[in-house]
């Protein structure tokens, strides 16, 4: 089968990978000049397989007057007169049940565990250099009311396979002891000793050097806009682009927020909209008191990711954001938390500052699978969890294309129309 995949990011780029492997003859194309530029390039770092609650749950509904009104909130709302806004958020405050948020989370659960998997055998088959670490992540509570309510959502998911560990405050700096610095504040913590870490933008470039070399080599068209999938009969005949036409037998959308554009355009709505957030890449020094394991400082719902001899830290969710450019604000907001978390830090200079775009669905869940054009395929929409996500989204997409039947439930991931 001839392939093209639409979307040279995280999940566009293991989606060639997957196909390749396959035997699919595989085209990529992007509008930006390489792979993991745009929202893959400096997130958290965090592969949080277990970490998956979505964002719609019923303990957001009291926080939404702070969102909308707040300035330094780690949230924030703010509405516009955009239809598409008022529709995401509607569909997202219709997904605010304690039904909903449990089915998503065991959703997601079931398809983070096996994208467990998938890296793990990625990483062992191709070692790619991605300062991939396995050291765990610490969910860190300072709001004992907070951490009350994480132990239930720990035990829930315990019943569906996933490890975890309760832990004390001394149990906590006995692991990460680089937190001395706010123990006293420390109402408990989460262990998960399964989850890894990596740089995404790192594993998208070694996937594209990995494919160039292999055999059959997947061919890459970078600085190639797509601006419309042609159709004819029920079928995607072919993709319009400055250079001309380009064909195939199967076409995959993994255009992160691009793909929303594109599948408009021929009448479907795929429901992603931007969150935007930020991250900063701190340099470390001899002298930095730095964590080795992932952490996440709950109540400020920022996470830091050891990358070598970088700390990567990242957080925000802004809702009504219209692109991706930086706020100073937003950055300065996030450089106290680390200060306030991490007062030793030490690094070498100023940290580089970067924002970008959650190519996010009300619900939570990507959207993987067939659409109503025969031979056109999704692969969008993961939201604040694309590098965790990406390689058992690309097994199972690999999967469905072949017909045969996904090691997770495809059907909590199909389109509805
Ligand atoms: C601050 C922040 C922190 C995050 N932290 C984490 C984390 O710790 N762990 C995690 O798992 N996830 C995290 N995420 C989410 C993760 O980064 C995204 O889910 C993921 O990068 C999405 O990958 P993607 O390939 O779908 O989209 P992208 O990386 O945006 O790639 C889409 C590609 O499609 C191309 N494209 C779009 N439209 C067209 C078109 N018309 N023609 C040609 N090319 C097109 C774009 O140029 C782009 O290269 C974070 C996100 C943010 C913003």
């Amino acid at each position: 089968m001839r392939t093209i995949v639409i979307g040279a990011g995280v999940v566009g780029m293991a989606t060639a990978y997957t196909l390749h492997r396959e035997g699919h003859q595989v085209t990529v194309v992007d509008a930006g000049p390489g792979p993991g530029l745009v929202t893959s390039r400096a997130n958290g770092a965090q592969l949080s397989y277990s970490f998956v609650a979505p964002l719609a749950d019923p303990a957001v509904l009291p926080k939404l007057p702070a969102w909308l009104l707040g300035r330094d909130t780690p949230l924030r709302w703010r509405p516009r007169l955009d239809p598409a806004q008022w529709r995401w958020c509607l569909d997202f405050l219709r997904a605010c049940t304690r039904a909903q948020s449990r089915a998503t989370t065991r959703e997601l659960l079931a398809l983070g565990l096996y994208s467990r998997l998938c890296v793990h055998e990625l990483v062992g088959r191709e070692q790619p250099a991605f300062d991939f670490s396995s050291s765990g992540k610490l969910l860190v509570y300072q709001d004992p009311a907070s951490y009350g309510r994480a132990l239930a959502q720990m035990d829930y998911q315990a019943s569906l396979g996933c490890e975890q560990r309760a832990l004390d405050r001394q149990a906590c700096l006995d692991l990460e002891p680089s937190l001395a610095d706010i123990g006293a504040s420390i109402a408990g913590a989460i262990y998960t000793p399964t989850e890894d870490a990596g740089d995404c933008l790192h594993l998208c470039g070694e996937l594209e050097r990995i494919l160039r070399a292999a055999p059959g080599a997947v061919r890459f068209h970078f600085n190639t806009p797509v601006s419309a999938l042609r159709t004819e009969h029920g079928r995607i005949v072919a993709l319009a682009t400055p250079g001309g036409d380009l064909q195939a037998d199967h076409y995959v959308l993994a255009g992160g927020m691009g793909a929303q554009a594109l599948a408009r355009r021929i009448g479907l709505n795929l429901g992603i909209y931007p969150l935007k957030g930020y991250s900063l890449t701190y340099d470390l020094t001899p002298d930095s008191v730095a964590p080795v394991a992932s952490i996440s400082d709950i109540g400020r719902k920022v996470v830091y990711a050891r990358l070598g001899q970088r700390l990567r830290v990242a957080g925000m969710v802004d809702i009504g954001a219209k692109d991706a450019a930086i706020d100073p604000r937003r950055v300065q907001s996030l450089q106290a938390d680390v200060a306030r978390f991490f007062p030793r830090l030490n690094p070498a200079g100023a940290p580089q500052a970067w924002a970008g775009l959650r190519p996010a669905r009300p619900d939570g869940k990507p959207l993987i699978g067939a659409t109503p054009w025969r031979n056109l395929w999704l692969n969008a929409g993961h939201g604040g969890l694309g590098f965790t996500l990406a390689a058992g989204s690309a097994r199972m997409l690999a999967d469905l294309m072949r017909g045969r039947r996904p090691a997770v439930d495809p059907g909590a991931f199909a389109l509805s129309i």
